[in-house]
C-alpha cells in the first residue's frame, strides 16, 4: 500500500469516525425496532419491495417479523438477502459491533483491527461469534463495500473548511482534531 493510498484511507475511516452519531448508537438506537427501522429505510430508501418480484405490495406480519408480498406471496424479513442474510443476533448488537470497530480502527495510523476477543468482550458476543462478524462489517465498511452500515451508523454531517478538504493532510488532522471537540459521552472508548 502506498503512502497516498493510506493517508485516503485514514481520512475514509475518520470520516466515518466523526459522523458517528453524538450519544452512540445504543442511546440514538435505544430499541431492535429503533434498529431495524434504521436498518428498512437504509436497505430500501424508495419503500419496501419484494425482493423476488419488486412488487411495493407488501405487508408486515408483526407476529412473524417478517413481510408478505401480496402479489407473489414471498415472505421476507428486513435482513433476507443482505449481508445479514440469517443472523440470529439482533441488529442493534451488529451495530454497536460496527461503532465499536470504527472507533478503535480509525484513530491507528496503522488501522489495526482489534481482535476478535476484544471485539467479542466489548458487545457481548463469543469471540467465536466476533469474528465473523467482524468480516461482515469491515467488508460492508470498506471503500466500495455496500455501505449499509456506513448508512445506518454514520449520520452525522462532516463538513471540514474547503481549504482543509483540498489537502490531505490538513483533511486528517482535523477530523483527528474533532475526536476531542466532539463529545461522546456514552461509548467514549479509552
Ligand atoms: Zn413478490
Amino acid at each position: 500500500m502506498t503512502a497516498f493510498a493510506n493517508l485516503e484511507l485514514r481520512i475514509y475511516w475518520m470520516t466515518l469516525f466523526v459522523s458517528l452519531p453524538a450519544g452512540g448508537v445504543l442511546n440514538t438506537f435505544p430499541t431492535e425496532t429503533a434498529c431495524r427501522e434504521q436498518w428498512i429505510a437504509v436497505r430500501w430508501p424508495s419503500g419496501v419491495r419484494c425482493d423476488k418480484c419488486r412488487s411495493d405490495s407488501v405487508i408486515w406480519m408483526d407476529e412473524r417479523d417478517t413481510y408478505r408480498c401480496r402479489d407473489c406471496r414471498r415472505q421476507f424479513s428486513p435482513t433476507t438477502g443482505t449481508i445479514l442474510h440469517r443472523s440470529r443476533l439482533p441488529i442493534r448488537t451488529w451495530f454497536r459491533t460496527a461503532e465499536h470497530l470504527i472507533r478503535k480502527i480509525a484513530p491507528r495510523t496503522d488501522l489495526a483491527v482489534p481482535s476478535d476477543r476484544v471485539i467479542g468482550a466489548t458487545v457481548g458476543v463469543d469471540h467465536t461469534t466476533a469474528k465473523p462478524m467482524r468480516k461482515t462489517i469491515l467488508t460492508d465498511l470498506a471503500p466500495g463495500g455496500c455501505g449499509l452500515f456506513r448508512e445506518a451508523i454514520c449520520q452525522r454531517p462532516v463538513g471540514p473548511p474547503i481549504d482543509v478538504a483540498t489537502n490531505a493532510d490538513l483533511h486528517l488532522d482535523w477530523l483527528l482534531s474533532q475526536i476531542d471537540v466532539l463529545d461522546f459521552p456514552s461509548t467514549r472508548l479509552s
